[in-house]
């Protein structure tokens, strides 16, 4: 069975790279009915604080990458990282290293002077415990000292590495404390994780981290190092181009299923395939078709792909996350009447809104309650003879049936009398229901607010 993880080292948000990594784990695992494990690398305790993991689940949860199992504390296993430290200290796979700091750096000077390799060589490698001083030390594993590694890369191919580029790497600094690095492989081992999907910022440390498998007879998993994302210009992404939190894209506007699919389709794709739901993402994952080369984060993109997923969109669905967008972007939020109506209002507003901020403009008229205040071009609109004209037309719709065909019959037949087109109505008519001269279509908003508010709506409007 499939178990991928994701690890972020908490920073203080979930960032789009680490989004992206996260989804395409969380992707590979749900595919094949395998699990999705979630581990905080939480090590640097200096840098760490219980906000920035919250932070990051917050950002899993709305991407809905929902993980199996609980939340593992990298740091809460810090035992059982020394004790693999131990374990191959007592197969003879590593050692105690006395070197002083002094010594290291004179080391490397001289091998620095002399135009050697300044990988340190401890004497402590081969020297006979009975030798051992009574002083502080670390334990080294024994790095291979011919040959090369290779990484079987799913992403990269095969990576070969020289041994000679690899150092006899510490695994318990001298307070005992497990490294990173040990740290990282005996969680995966002991997670089960049998993918690790990660960006391809960690592929060095893959051929250390190879070692320490080896030394302890464990399967390698099957690694995939994605390539990073970067801003339009083709540099790495940064703060300067723009929001760098998922978060920030949830208080953008951005729904969370156009989200998924944009990050999907950054670096990795399926044939011509754009748009797709995350039943098509959950069939279609896997790690060969994840490209070799950096994919470029196109906001362009992610706004058309969510304006195809708001159209799609389930209309309860739709107002609920738009509920979750105000709060998240600390905007009022929606009264239950404003709700309903937004709800019923969904299938006139969600066509063309690329964003939830573009589909709340829309949705203005049902949003707002009377009196409706006409802005500066809606104004232009209600002249004393558009006024005249909603005088005459308001009581000729009190009795007509409340459908769309009669509505049209009634209008057309009412600009028809005054040898005039129905779009002549148009201008008053919405600004009168919406205060807005770009609205969704008269008959939508009529239909909507239905015939006591709409009536009510053009009598304001004409005194
Ligand atoms: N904690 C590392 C990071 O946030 C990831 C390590 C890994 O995936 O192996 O970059």
């Amino acid at each position: 069975p499939v178990v991928t993880r994701f690890a972020p080292s908490p920073t203080g948000y979930l960032h789009i790279g680490g989004a992206r990594t996260a989804l395409f784990s969380w992707l590979y695992a749900r595919g094949r009915g395998g699990k999705f494990l979630l581990r905080i690398e939480d090590t640097d305790r200096a840098r760490y604080t219980p906000e920035a993991t919250d932070a990051i689940l917050q950002g899993m949860a709305w991407l809905g990458l929902d993980h199996d199992g609980d939340v593992v504390s990298q740091f809460e296993n810090a035992a059982r990282h020394a004790e693999v430290a131990l374990e191959l200290l007592a197969a003879g796979k590593a050692y105690k290293c006395f070197a002083t700091q002094e010594e290291i750096a004179s080391f490397r000077d001289a091998a620095k002077a002399e135009g050697r390799s300044t990988l340190y060589h401890s004497p402590w490698r081969d020297a006979d415990p009975a030798t051992h001083p009574d002083a502080p030390y670390v334990v080294r594993i024994k790095a291979p000292q011919s040959g090369e590694t290779i990484i079987r890369d799913r992403v990269q191919g095969d990576v070969k590495i020289g041994n000679d580029q690899l150092d006899d790497m510490v695994l318990l600094r001298s307070d005992g404390s497990p490294v990173y690095m040990l740290a990282v492989v005996v969680d995966d081992h002991d997670m089960g994780v049998t993918h690790v999907i990660r960006g391809d910022d960690h592929l060095n440390n893959a051929a250390r981290q190879m070692m320490i498998y080896n030394a302890m007879g464990w399967d390698v998993p099957v690694w995939a190092h994605i390539p990073l994302i970067h801003g339009p210009d083709g540099k790495k992404l940064s703060k300067r181009h723009g929001a760098l939190g998922a978060q920030e894209y949830q208080a953008m506007g951005y729904p969370a299923a156009g989200m998924r699919n944009y990050l999907a389709r950054l670096g990795w794709s399926h044939g011509d395939d754009e748009f797709f739901t995350d039943a098509q993402a959950k069939e279609w994952f896997d790690l060969d078709g994840i490209r070799k080369s950096p994919a470029q984060f196109d906001l362009k993109k992610l706004e058309s792909i969510c304006g195809q997923h708001i159209a799609v969109a389930d209309d309860a669905a739709l107002r609920k996350e738009i509920e979750a967008y105000l709060s998240a972007a600390g905007r009022p939020a929606l009264t239950s009447q404003q709700g309903d109506g937004l709800e019923r209002a969904m299938y006139c507003l969600k066509d063309r809104a690329k964003t939830f901020p573009e589909l709340l403009d829309k949705a203005q008229f049902i949003l707002a309650s009377r009196p409706i205040v006409p802005d500066e071009k809606a104004a232009k609109n209600l002249d004393n003879v558009s006024r005249g004209i909603l005088i005459e037309l308001t009581p000729q719709l009190q009795n007509v049936t409340w459908d769309r065909e009669t509505l049209e019959d009634a209008l057309n037949g009412f600009a028809a009398a005054h040898d005039t087109k129905f779009g002549k109505l148009a201008g008053p008519l919405r600004s009168a229901l919406a205060g807005r001269a770009a609205t969704p279509s008269v008959f939508d908003m009529l239909l909507v607010l239905g015939r006591d508010e709409s009536l009510a709506r053009l009598q304001d409007a004409a005194n």
